[in-house]
């Protein structure tokens, strides 16, 4: 039997793009005889034409399937509902507005059967055509992610990916609600691939994200990945009493004495994020390890 592929796909108001987007993944597809295909559309609550729009693309074609949320959740939450109703034995995620070229499903295909890999992940290498403040700051968030997190979050990567069915269960089993899917794929590890492309402007309609969006979306990744801001009181106080040792020094008393309890409150803050940050990480909990295979062993006594 061949392979079922899912195709996840989170569409809010996307009616003049999902036509092309359908167009295109037709094509870019038809060559992949070896595969079944299964579309799922995520309608996250649009209030335009999207909804009636897929239900038209599921009545000409029977590998469209359509998962209605019941209001516009966000692209995270959308993304989970594909994700978990998704049946294929391959998974992908894919935008709707053609920012994830199609035809690199192709590629993604053959490089994951041939190199046997759990995922393979597209990372933008270009941003040309996104407006420079954007781009500053996105390099800046994963430079910052970089530095702060255990798991790396490749610069440019995007949610755009294909995965076997081990990988994307690993990730389903993560029981936290507040979900950064980027982190979510780079935490649970397996063995994946980077495939570069250049950036490709939206095909039609426009960006959900505002910059204050993208913002909100850049403090949530940080902070769903690391701790470690709650150790900057522990910076601080360590300034403070530095301070404080310099201006008794320098026979300044009252300043001395300031700085001193300056440093007392920091230190306190910096204990309780200690045990905070303990309790934030206990609170998704998230399984210690993950198994990236369970090969059955034979016994000694088992027929070979
Ligand atoms: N999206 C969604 N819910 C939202 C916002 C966006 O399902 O609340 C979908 C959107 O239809 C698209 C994908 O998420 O398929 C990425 O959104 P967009 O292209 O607006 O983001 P950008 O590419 O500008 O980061
Ligand atoms: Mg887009």
């Amino acid at each position: 039997m061949a392979m079922l592929i899912s195709i996840v796909v989170p569409c809010y108001n996307e009616e003049d793009a999902l036509p092309l987007f359908k167009a295109r993944f037709d094509e870019a597809t038809a060559g992949m005889d070896e595969a079944r295909f299964e579309l799922l559309l995520v309608d996250d609550g649009s209030r335009d034409g999207t909804l009636s729009l897929c239900h038209r693309l599921a009545g000409q074609d029977a590998r469209v399937r359509v998962l209605s949320l019941a209001r516009n959740s966000g692209k995270e939450a959308a993304l989970l509902a594909g994700l978990s109703h998704a049946r294929g034995d391959l998974i992908a995620v894919m935008d709707a507005d053609l920012q994830d070229p199609p035809e690199l499903l192709c590629t993604m295909y053959d490089t994951l059967r041939r190199t046997g890999c759990d995922c393979v992940a597209s990372r933008r290498v270009t941003r040309v055509g996104e407006p420079p403040v954007r781009s500053f700051f996105a390099r800046l968030f994963y430079r910052l992610m970089r530095r702060l997190s255990e798991v790396a979050v490749e610069d440019g990567v995007r949610d755009f990916r294909l995965m076997r069915r081990e990988m994307l269960d690993a990730i389903l089993r993560l029981p936290e609600k507040r979900r950064f899917s980027k982190g979510l794929f780079a935490w649970v590890g397996f063995d994946v691939r980077y495939l570069a492309y250049e950036n490709v402007e939206r095909v039609a309609g426009v960006t959900k994200w505002s910059f204050w969006n993208l913002l909100a979306y850049a403090v949530e990744g940080i902070v769903s990945l690391t701790t470690a801001p709650l150790a900057v009181p522990f910076g601080f106080s360590l300034l403070c009493a530095a301070a404080a040792l310099v201006l008794a020094c320098c026979g300044q008393g009252f300043p001395a004495l300031l700085c001193l309890l300056a440093c007392l409150a920091l230190v306190s803050c910096g204990i309780a994020g200690a045990y905070l940050a303990r309790i934030f990480w206990e609170a998704k909990r998230r399984p210690l390890y993950v198994l990236r295979r369970d090969t059955p062993t034979r016994r000694p006594t088992d027929r070979p």
